[in-house]
């Protein structure tokens, strides 16, 4: 399953042209392909959101914080966002690439 969706979302990379990523709950705009960055994870990633459509939410599980990205608007978990010197803001956000949607 895994393995699938990470071939997937390479194939969209390559494919698809510039457009804003969004919610696929909700259709609410959540980031933009300018601000995609390329983690190398198999996961889509970006370094910042849209506006104030994303929601962060502090969890701490087994002793370790961890932050869960969360749709403003309907409340759909995106992922999570780490710390990454890599990226322009120093963090990135790690999206399951079944909640978002490429609008053109
Ligand atoms: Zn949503």
């Amino acid at each position: 399953m895994f393995e699938n969706r990470k071939i997937d979302w390479d194939l969209n990379e390559q494919s698809q042209p510039k457009g804003t990523y969004h919610c696929s709950q909700c259709s609410t705009p959540l980031f933009s392909s300018d601000q995609k960055f390329d983690s190398k994870t198999g996961f889509p990633s970006f370094w910042a959101h849209l506006g104030q459509n994303v929601q962060q939410h502090l969890l701490e599980t087994y002793g370790r914080e961890r932050i869960q990205l969360l749709c403003h608007q309907c409340g759909l978990h995106l992922g999570h966002l780490f710390p990454d010197p890599r990226t322009p803001s120093q963090v990135r956000y790690c999206i399951n690439a079944e909640s978002i949607l490429l609008q053109k």
